[in-house]
């Protein structure tokens, strides 16, 4: 690799190592600055005491909320960034969810880019990340061009038949479009994959797939323990500079073009860390929307119960319903999409209940099958991400939290309808960043937008940002593969635009 590169990508996450996928056959000189190692292939990696009630892989690190309380946020520095910890649901947005829609508390605007547009890149996306599922089951499934090329991964007997209780009360159940090989996840041992971290155990991560992809061409490099601190902008506009300390040593890069990684926080902290003279907001920050409109979706765990029934699965996270996705079934507003959890066991709850005995927790899950139901949070210029010194200031100001509270009553009546007679729940933490997005939306208007609809800063040629924060709505469905296939979009207008001549 010449001294320096041609390209600086900042994160090796689901829009890091996307983008340097889609750019490595273009022969550009790519670095990729990741902040974190690589996960290693450890027993705490399927041990649940180690993970839920030790939190062995949280990061030391605090963030803190409007008010000046401190709370640690779950969010991972690590090769292959979150996804190393994912649930793995590899699913498009609705075709309505690129329209403008109405919701209970207010409107969830249109993208400046229509579904068709991303299209063919999801397909493409869903090729790289080996993704497992099967048409024609869910009545808002958006147009796919192609099937998926692999099988679902199959329900375990007891979740099968909650499949047909379900079906047999007019739900809607459809397979999970899922990256994971199970033979190869379960020969490692018998655990859900959700929260658990993979170390190319057979879980489709960002590292396992597009970074593995990048890397098998000599032109691409990746650079572990490079955490960026600042970009430098030039009297010109373009950025001149990345500035990152590796080893305790401050060191500099002067690529031509930056592709910025870092997550949806971490990118917007970034932007505003870098301020000058000439930006006094931060960088890319002429709309001053840099850090606002964060967006992180309502979810709750819905746990079912019944003493006649007996949940004896490892796994469990193979279907979801959409049935109150675009509307409350009844003609109401749209409330969210339903997924299972993957599984909850007395050791997980324990980690969140410590004062009740991990034996009796053991004896209530073995009973139980858990869901997870999640609706949209609409964007807000008020929730937003700011930096005080050296803190990261999380003020999320939660919205549309009735439509959740409908959908889990909702939930709840279906599970009791089918036979379930306790059925519990209870809101996710409001300070578990894991569905981060919004803070560096893409848009058509200058001043609107940090970035244009190919992730491009309106005020920095050379400047892109691909990863959760260019999103500019949360829909109800996880975000990782609509991450994954603007990141290939993007790599195929760099490609053309900026790389060809
Ligand atoms: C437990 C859990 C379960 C989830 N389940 C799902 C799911 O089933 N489906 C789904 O679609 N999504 C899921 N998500 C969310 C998904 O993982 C994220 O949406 C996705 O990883 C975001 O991609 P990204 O590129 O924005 O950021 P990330 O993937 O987090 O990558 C950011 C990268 O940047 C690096 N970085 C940060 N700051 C710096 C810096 N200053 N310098 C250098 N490097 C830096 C980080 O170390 C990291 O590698 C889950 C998340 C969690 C935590």
């Amino acid at each position: 690799m010449s001294r320096q590169p041609d390209i600086v990508i900042i994160g090796s996450g689901v829009g890091g190592a996307t983008v340097a996928a889609g750019l490595a056959a273009t022969g550009a000189e790519i670095l990729i600055l990741e902040a974190g190692g690589h996960i290693e292939d450890r027993p705490e990696n399927r041990d649940q005491r180690a993970i839920f009630q030790r939190g062995h892989f949280r990061p030391d690190e605090t963030w803190y909320e409007a008010d000046g309380t401190g709370f640690n946020p779950g969010n991972y520095y690590n090769v292959g960034g979150n996804s190393k910890f994912y649930g793995a649901v590899l699913t498009r947005y609705r075709r309505e969810d690129f329209d403008e829609m109405q919701h209970l508390d207010g409107v969830s605007p249109a993208w400046p880019i229509a579904y068709e547009e991303l299209e063919p890149w999801y397909g493409l996306a869903e090729t790289l990340y080996q993704v497992r599922g099967t048409l024609g089951e869910d009545p808002t499934e958006p147009v796919h061009s192609q099937p998926y090329g692999l099988k679902p991964v199959a329900d375990e007997p007891a979740i099968s038949k909650v499949r047909a209780r379900l079906k047999a009360k007019g739900v809607h159940p459809f397979s999970l479009p899922l990256g994971v090989d199970i033979e190869r996840w379960l020969a490692k041992g018998k655990t859900p994959w959700d929260a658990h971290p993979n170390s190319f155990d057979g879980k489709m991560d960002a590292e396992t797939t597009a970074l593995a992809a990048a890397l098998k061409y000599q032109n691409v490099k990746l650079q572990t323990g490079s955490r960026v601190t600042r970009l430098e902008a030039g009297p010109d506009g373009r950025i001149a500079a990345v500035h990152y300390m590796r080893n305790g040593e401050a060191a500099v890069l002067r690529p031509k073009l930056v592709i910025l990684s870092a997550g949806a926080v971490q990118s917007a902290v970034l932007l505003l860390r870098s301020a000058n003279d000439s930006n006094p907001n931060g960088l890319a920050n002429r709309s001053d929307q840099v850090g606002r409109n964060f967006m992180n979706h309502n979810s709750t765990a819905v746990i079912a119960m019944s003493p006649w029934f007996r949940n004896d699965s490892v796994y469990q996270k193979t279907f979801g319903f959409n049935d109150f996705y675009l509307s409350d079934g009844e003609g109401g507003p749209p409330l969210g999409n339903v997924q299972l959890l993957g599984r909850i066991s007395g050791t997980i709850l324990k980690g969140s209940m410590p004062a009740v005995p991990e034996w009796l927790l053991n004896r209530v899950t073995a009973h139980s099958i858990d869901f997870y139901a999640m609706s949209e949070d609409l964007p807000s210029p008020e929730s937003r991400i700011m930096v005080d010194g050296n803190r990261i200031v999380l003020k999320w100001v939660r919205s549309n939290w009735e439509a959740h509270e409908r959908l889990v009553a909702k939930l709840k009546q279906v599970l009791r309808s089918a036979g379930f007679p306790v059925v519990v729940s209870r809101a996710f933490d409001k300070r578990t960043p894991s569905h981060q997005c919004g803070t560096v939306r893409i848009g058509t208007d200058p001043k609107q937008a940090p970035l244009d609809v190919f992730c491009r800063a309106f005020d920095h040629q050379n400047l892109f940002v691909v990863d959760a924060g260019f999103l500019p709505t949360s829909a109800a469905v996880n975000p990782a593969l609509t991450i994954a296939a603007q990141a290939l979009r993007v790599a195929d207008h760099i490609a053309r635009k900026d790389l060809a001549a």
